[in-house]
């Protein structure tokens, strides 16, 4: 098959995953039709006609490759040709050791890139349905933020219960922070239950004194307000109440709630019955990462963190994740997707972006450009395989497409919106030493631990670009400038598929 002959692949939605997604397709000679409904309909968030709008803060966060796991994947989009890092590289503002954009200038250099790219054809409309029967290759990157036309047609595809309008984010603890001569392994009465050992919750014991101070800095604690237009969508509903909510309906509500002591025995001291108990339940199944069960809130960040390492046992707690409750869309995607986030009842449809799970502008855009290279090698007739579990991006996809354990009880929907952080690494085959192999502690141990993370990371990622050979191929002749005869026929096909939509709508 020649270069000419390539359909267009059809991307619903211009944000940070659709816009890099767009890029990465066309880079690598396949056209593209960018569906953006902005201007013509715009979202609660949203202020611009612009492509990869940010709807809120200015930052990238962290851009230390070594020692964060959000600076590791800007390097490896980096590495991988990304037009959303190339945009924010061009647009920086002083910020410390983050990466902060001019958001105007950020949105303008990819909306100018996108609009000037030969192979990519823009089309202001909102895709209010299904998508058409004829279009072979979708990617669907329409955000949180999903017009509510679509997301129907999504959840008549996908069932109800498989696509949230709403988060409810209960904070993560990385498993080795937790001080285990504190707390302990135990399932409620010893239940093991549907895939469960008897032993799945770590358990942390608070006595009286302990937990009315803890309900009374729960109260007291600074919170985050909804926006007014996430208010009326966001509806609190029992069963995945903020805790702090919790906590004003009665000094004993969590006792009797998330923070029940019944069915536990602490083996630390058997005799002693613990008046409330925090549980957090296993994760990932790299068992790395443990969530508090029940412990959604929208306590500020620095609250969050004061609060909950007041629990006896989380003194030294690291947190993958803070809590949070946002109106959001996103699927149960660990069930639904693929390993190349392609919908598994209808694998036309790819998933990226926000709405597979993720969370945040980099890692959106980091799941756009993963879903591009899948549908490139799909239209190539390539075999591409997913990008090693040890990168930020092989990390992040084993994650969405099946890293994340399914919860064994009632309750909110255990999979739920995550940024990209060490803990879904797979964790290093050695432990790491300080100079002659001298054994490290605290501080130091953690930041050789994340160094040695980054440096495997990127030493693996090397490895999968060079695999990748047609990716390695579009990388070269974009860093010249020439994209040559091959962009010249997959205009042509672009040209024709765009006729032949505008002659099918008619
Ligand atoms: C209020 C709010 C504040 C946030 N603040 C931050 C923050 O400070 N930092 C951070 O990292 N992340 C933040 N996020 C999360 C952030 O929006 C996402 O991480 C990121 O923008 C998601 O990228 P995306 O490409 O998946 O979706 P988006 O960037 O939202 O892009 C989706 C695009 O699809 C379009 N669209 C929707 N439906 C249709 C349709 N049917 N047809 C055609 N087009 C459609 C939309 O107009 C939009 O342009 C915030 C989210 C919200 C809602």
């Amino acid at each position: 098959m020649t270069e000419a002959h390539f359909q267009a692949v059809h991307i619903i939605g211009g944000g940070l995953a659709g816009s890099e997604a767009a890029w990465q397709l066309a880079t690598r000679g396949v056209p593209v039709v960018l569906h953006e409904m902005r201007p013509n309909r715009t979202t609660a968030a949203h202020k611009t006609a612009a492509l990869a709008e940010l709807v809120c803060s200015n930052s990238f966060r962290s851009d230390d490759r070594e020692h964060n796991a959000v600076g590791l994947l800007h390097e490896e989009m980096r590495r991988l040709g990304s037009l959303i890092m190339r945009a924010a590289d061009a647009n920086q503002v002083p910020a410390g050791g983050a990466l902060a954009v001019d958001r105007e200038g950020f949105a303008a250099a990819v909306t100018d890139a996108l609009a000037a790219h030969p192979l990519i054809e823009i089309a202001r409309e909102e895709i209010a349905g299904p998508p058409p029967k004829d279009w072979d290759s979708v990617i669907v990157a329409t955000g949180p933020l999903t017009s509510p036309a679509l997301a129907a047609a999504i959840a008549a595809r996908t069932g109800e219960d498989a696509l949230a309008f709403f988060d409810a984010i209960a904070p993560i603890v990385h498993r080795d922070s937790i001080d285990m001569s504190v707390a302990w392994l135990q399932s409620r009465y010893d239940k093991a239950g549907p895939g469960g050992s008897g032993a799945d919750y770590v358990n942390c014991p608070l006595a009286r004194e302990q937990y009315h101070a803890f309900v009374d800095a729960l109260v007291a604690g600074d919170k985050i307000t909804f926006h007014d237009w996430e208010a009326a969508a966001t509806p609190y509903f029992d069963g995945c109440l903020p805790i702090e909510v919790m906590a004003e309906r009665g000094r004993e509500t969590l006792r009797h709630g998330p923070m029940k002591p019944f069915g536990l025995t602490n083996p630390h001291s058997p005799d002693v019955k613990p008046y409330a108990v925090v549980q957090l339940r296993q994760d990932n199944k790299l068992g790395t990462l443990f969530n508090m069960v029940g412990f959604q809130t929208k306590l500020r960040h620095g609250e969050q963190t004061r609060i909950f390492r007041s629990i006896p046992g989380l003194e030294n707690a690291e947190f993958a994740r803070l809590g949070g409750l946002h109106r959001n869309t996103f699927l149960n995607a660990p069930k639904l997707l693929d390993g190349t986030l392609r919908l598994k009842a209808e694998p036309r449809l790819r998933f990226a972006g926000q709405i597979t799970g993720c969370e945040g502008y980099v890692e959106s855009a980091a799941i756009g450009l993963l879903a591009a290279l899948f549908a490139a090698a799909e239209r190539r007739a390539e075999f591409l395989a997913p990008p090693p579990p040890t990168t930020a991006h092989g990390a992040l996809l084993a994650h969405i497409t099946g890293g994340h354990v399914e919860t064994i009880d009632a309750g909110p929907r255990s999979y739920q919106p995550m940024n990209v952080n060490f803990g879904l690494f797979p964790p290093l085959a050695q432990a790491v030493k300080g100079d002659g192999g001298r054994r490290l502690r605290g501080t130091e141990k953690a930041l050789a631990k994340k160094r040695a993370l980054a440096a495997r990371a990127l030493a693996d990622l090397e490895r999968w670009i060079a695999g990748d050979t047609h990716a390695a191929a579009a990388l070269a002749s974009e860093a010249s400038g020439q994209r040559g005869k091959l962009l010249k026929c997959a205009r042509r096909t672009l040209a024709l598929s765009g006729a032949r939509r505008r002659a099918a709508a008619e």
